[in-house]
């Protein structure tokens, strides 16, 4: 197991996921041990609060819970969906609205239902002056427009497990928003390591989406936490720059979205 003198944020991964049923808390263990103090928690759907919310109060330091409607979960429901997130939303504190956005990868029947979903999940994180927590696939330019309709200057967030180009990287950055980069900068010809370079480095925060996209040499099995280390090693050699610095810098961008909670 690899351990780390510096501090890291993992601003994404599903740790209520029924894969770490078997040894959760030692999973976290090694998060700890690996330098990992922050884990935060994106939503699914209703069935993924519970568990989520559970852990949350189980570490209350450590891990942070988001709420929000993963597109891939947007059904003819989803307005029913989102009234009984919105009560949820008023029952405890989160740190963000998430994960919500556009994925035209697995399925396009529900394209303006995901729309719909998206936009109102933007309104909850105005008028509570919280991140929102950006899922999209093969829908980078539509994602990026709806962005750009509702920001007024409220708006903050990150495009999570981000491969875009240089244009959009652009865009991203005009509206004050960050990227998440995590395993996939280990896969070869995913492409996402050339980019890099393209990226202000304030716009980078680190993450794992755990259980999914295990970094190299994981790749392909479950993914955790203290697997965040191998994603900051590739960035660091693509970047030509001290872990140091990149734990640093990467934990400063996640505070200026997530806030200072100590
Ligand atoms: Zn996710």
């Amino acid at each position: 197991m690899e351990t780390s003198q510096f501090k890291w944020i993992d601003t994404h991964c599903h740790l209520y996921s029924k894969e770490f049923d078997g040894d959760r808390d030692e999973m976290i263990k090694r998060a700890f041990f690996s330098g990992i103090g922050k884990m935060m928690l994106p939503n699914i759907d209703l069935d993924s609060i519970q568990g989520m919310v559970d852990l949350a109060g189980k570490y209350p330091e450590h891990c942070m819970p988001m709420i929000g409607l993963h597109p891939c979960s947007v059904k003819e429901d989803f307005k029913l969906v989102l009234d009984k997130m919105e009560e949820a939303l008023s029952s405890r504190a989160y740190i963000g609205v998430g994960e919500t956005g556009i994925d035209l990868f697995w399925d396009t029947t529900f394209k303006k239902e995901q729309i719909l979903a998206f936009e109102r999940q933007i309104g909850w994180a105005k008028s509570l002056d919280l991140p929102v927590i950006i899922h999209s696939r093969d829908s980078q330019d539509l994602t990026i427009e709806v962005i750009s309709k509702h920001q007024d200057g409220r708006l903050k967030g990150i495009f999570h497990c981000f491969s875009g180009n240089k244009e959009q990287i652009n865009k991203i950055n005009e509206l004050g928003f960050k990227v998440g980069i995590g395993g996939v900068v280990t896969f070869k010809k995913a492409g996402v390591a050339e980019m890099l370079t393209h990226i202000p480095l304030k716009m980078i925060v680190l993450e794992t989406d755990s259980p999914y996209l295990a970094p190299v040499p994981h790749r392909g099995k479950r993914n955790e936490p203290s697997f965040l280390l191998l994603v900051a090693g590739k960035i660091a050699e693509v970047l030509d720059i001290p872990l140091s610095e990149l734990a640093r810098i990467t934990t400063e961008n996640a505070e200026a979205v997530y806030g200072k909670k100590d």
